[in-house]
This record gives C-alpha cells, sequence and structure tokens, in this order.
C-alpha cells in the first residue's frame, strides 16, 4: 500500500502553524495568569479591541474548522444530536456544542478557558444570536452585543456607523471595562489599529499575486491558511506583520519564478483552469477536496470565503485616526454582511479582474448565511459575465455531507466542459 506523501510546508506555513498553536497554548494558560477571555465571532470581530483591554478571543467557528480537520468533528456532532440539536443546525454550532460536552478540550488537546464574557458581534447570520444563547445558557458571564446593519446594497451609510459607533461607546467598551477591570485606552487601541493596517496591506498584496499567470498562489485552498491570522486572534499584533511580511516575500519570489501554488503534496504542476469559488470549504476533506483541483491543474484566483473577514482587498484598512468608525466600518463590510446583489457584483469583479475561466459554487448544508440565493447568484453570474458557472455540494465540518466520489465526479464533468467550451472558441 502505497503511504500519501508528507505534507510541504514553506517558512510560513510553519509560522501560521506557530502562531495559531501559541495562542491556544496562551488560552490554555490563561485562567493560571489570570487572563480574562471573550468569546467572539470571526466576522466582525474586535480583536483590536479585545487586545487593547489585553483580553484574550477565542472563536468558536476557528474551534470547530480546526477540531474538523483534525478528524473529530463527527464525534462532537453526534454528541450535539445527542442531546437534541437537529440535524438542519449549522454544523459549527453543534461541533461546539459538542465540544463543550465532552469537556471543552480544543483541537490541539488543551483544555479551553471558559468565557468571562460572550460579545456578539452581530453581522448577518441569525445564527451566530441563536448560538451565543446556547452558550449563555452553559456559561455564566456577561453577553455584550453589537447589532450591526445588514448591508443590502453595498454602500455604509453614516447613520449606520454613527449607530454602531454609539454602540461601542455605551454598551461594549462599558462592559469590557467591567470585566478586563481596565479603562478605555484610545491611544493603545490606535497603535493596535496602526498594526492591523500594515499586515492587510501585505495580505491584500498576497491575494493580489494571483491576478499573475500563472498564479503563485491558491486563493481559496491556500487562502484559508492565509486568512488564518488575520481573521482569528492576530490581528493588532507584531506576529501578524511578521507573518504577512514573509508570506508576501514567499509568494513574489514565486511569481517572479513563474512557479503556481504550493499542495500539500508539492508544488501544483502546469496551471490549466484559472476558477473563481464562492462558498466555504469541507473541512472535513480538506486535503482530498483540494487535490481534486490541483491534480487537474484547477486553481482557484480568487475567491468570497477569504473575505468573511473583511474585504480588505476592496480597500478597507483599519485607520487609526478614526478608531472607533474604523471599526465600525469593518463590521459593516464583512461578506457575510452584504446582500445578494453586492455580492454578485463583488464575484463578477473577481471573474474579471483575475481572468477566470469559470466560477464555482460551493454550496454548504450548514450555512444559509452563504446558501441562500446561490442558484441565484450563479445565473446572474453567467448572464453577467460570459462564463460558465459549476455548483457543487459538501459540508462545513460534517462528514457525512461530503461524497467524495461525487464531488469529484462533478468537478471533473465541470473542468471537461470549460475545455470544451475553450476548444469551440479556437474553431470557431
Ligand atoms: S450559518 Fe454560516 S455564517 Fe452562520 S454561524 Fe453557521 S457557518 Fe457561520
Amino acid at each position: 500500500m502505497t503511504q500519501p506523501r508528507a505534507v510541504q510546508k514553506e517558512p510560513s506555513m510553519l509560522l501560521q502553524k506557530e502562531l495559531i498553536g501559541g495562542h491556544y497554548d496562551a488560552l490554555a494558560r490563561a485562567r493560571d495568569q489570570g487572563k480574562k477571555v471573550v468569546y467572539t465571532f470571526v466576522p466582525g470581530n474586535l480583536t483590536e479591541l479585545l487586545r487593547s483591554f489585553d483580553l484574550l478571543p477565542v472563536l468558536p467557528e476557528i474551534n470547530a474548522l480546526q477540531s474538523a480537520m483534525r478528524n473529530k468533528s463527527a464525534g462532537y456532532i453526534a454528541a450535539a444530536e445527542k442531546g437534541g440539536h437537529s440535524e438542519d443546525v449549522c454544523t459549527y454550532v453543534k461541533c461546539d456544542i459538542g465540544m463543550l460536552r465532552s469537556g471543552n478540550i480544543g483541537p490541539t488537546g488543551q483544555p479551553l478557558p471558559k468565557p468571562d464574557l460572550l460579545l456578539l458581534s452581530y453581522t448577518g447570520c441569525f445564527t451566530f444570536m441563536k448560538w451565543f444563547e446556547l452558550l449563555r445558557q452553559e456559561y455564566d458571564c456577561p453577553v455584550a452585543m453589537l447589532h450591526v446593519p445588514y448591508q443590502p446594497d453595498g454602500v455604509i451609510e453614516p447613520h449606520q456607523r454613527d449607530y454602531v459607533v454609539r454602540q461601542l461607546r455605551t454598551e461594549v467598551i462599558p462592559m469590557l471595562e467591567q470585566v478586563s477591570g481596565r479603562r478605555y485606552d484610545e491611544a493603545a487601541l490606535r497603535e493596535r489599529l496602526a498594526l492591523s493596517a500594515e499586515a492587510e496591506e501585505d495580505f491584500v498584496r498576497v491575494l493580489e499575486s494571483a491576478k499573475h499567470t500563472p498564479s503563485p498562489i491558491d486563493a481559496y485552498f491556500g487562502g484559508v491558511y492565509y486568512v488564518g491570522p488575520i481573521f482569528s486572534a492576530f490581528r493588532g499584533t507584531q506576529e501578524a506583520i511578521d507573518y504577512y511580511r514573509l508570506l508576501r516575500k514567499e509568494v513574489e519570489a514565486r511569481m517572479r519564478a513563474g512557479g503556481g501554488p504550493i499542495t500539500p503534496d508539492g508544488p501544483m504542476g502546469q496551471e490549466r483552469y484559472r476558477l473563481v469559488v464562492e462558498g466555504p470549504p469541507n473541512w472535513t476533506s480538506f486535503r482530498e477536496f483540494w487535490k481534486m483541483f490541483s491534480d487537474e491543474g484547477a486553481v482557484v484566483v480568487a475567491s468570497s470565503y477569504t473575505k468573511v473577514g473583511g474585504l480588505y482587498d476592496q480597500g478597507f484598512r483599519h485607520d487609526p485616526a478614526h478608531p472607533l468608525e474604523t471599526l465600525a466600518d469593518y463590521c459593516l463590510g464583512c461578506y457575510t454582511n452584504l446582500g445578494l446583489p453586492s455580492r454578485v457584483s463583488l464575484l463578477e469583479r473577481y471573474v474579471r479582474e483575475y481572468r477566470a475561466d469559470g466560477f464555482l459554487i460551493n454550496s454548504v448544508k450548514s450555512c444559509n448565511s452563504f446558501s441562500v440565493g446561490q442558484l441565484l447568484m450563479l445565473r446572474q453570474l453567467e448572464q453577467r459575465t460570459g462564463v460558465p458557472g459549476g455548483f457543487i455540494e459538501s459540508d462545513l465540518v460534517d462528514p457525512r455531507y461530503f461524497s467524495a466520489s461525487n464531488i469529484k465526479n462533478r468537478v471533473e464533468s465541470y473542468l471537461q466542459m470549460l475545455d470544451q467550451r475553450r476548444g469551440a472558441a479556437v474553431s470557431a
């Protein structure tokens, strides 16, 4: 029997792993070191603000996907379903609840501290609210809610920004002061925001490298590693700056050398298809899923999923000159907070600017926030761009909904169809 080849790792991947692992270490030590922790979500997270109070963030979605990549999610989901949670509930939620019921041991095998605060930054997904209602029943801790108005047409109105800033001043910050025992320090927040902006600049250069042919990155499968630090606990830190600087250097060197993305099986062969992907990836069979594309020379040049924690590539940077306003703009502009017309326009821009041959939708069973309207998006995108779309179905962290043969079949058929269209275009 042949053994799978060991995963190949570049220095930036090793550093990314070290950062994420280090954060779990810090969480495991938090109680002993007298540190307070805040559970909060990835879209609309207020990491710089939390860190300015010396609070540590815990991101439940990251715990769920990390658990899935380590084959732990199926057991957690089963435990949650046994406890009465329906099969239709978002599997991130069930994975989290199951983990909690199983001792709240995090994905790296270390205990996660209980929250001192549940900070619900409500950016577009109703499940966020139900999720924290469940956690509130489990933990004896306060809850703060930041209500972020939905962006139906993608334009942030001044009154919406003011509304979010007012809540930050009157509800979120007083609660953080109470939990941390510290006063709000705007100078400390500004420093954090300046660090964020520096890292965001390098991150965007990495994403935009995919405009080059061949693309030196895969902006979906590789992209999920790249977004790790900036979407989770590291915005506003020197570590994030160091990571994105190193990553950008590696990617730019590959681009100069005409190299393609580095996959878990090594450098990808010749680039044959350039795709845009909408929707989150499957985490339980992540490597197998990626291989279905990389084996065919299909590289994802842009994806919506790598925008759930902020649309930096559309020009947004955290602005230390306007600390609370910039946090408000960040929350308002997250992908999950955008209406369908804005999502379609964004994907259309990606198809054009990254010169994609096609776009593919991965519709995940769990996530209504992503899946609702995707068939309409497919039709509109085809009409607007003239580029054919494909549609596959899987799930986030529930392995019961990842059918490898079906997905492989659909991906291969879709790529063959792209080939046929090219052939037809040449002979016309
Ligand atoms: S439904 Fe989607 S956006 Fe909402 S919590 Fe689940 S995965 Fe996240």
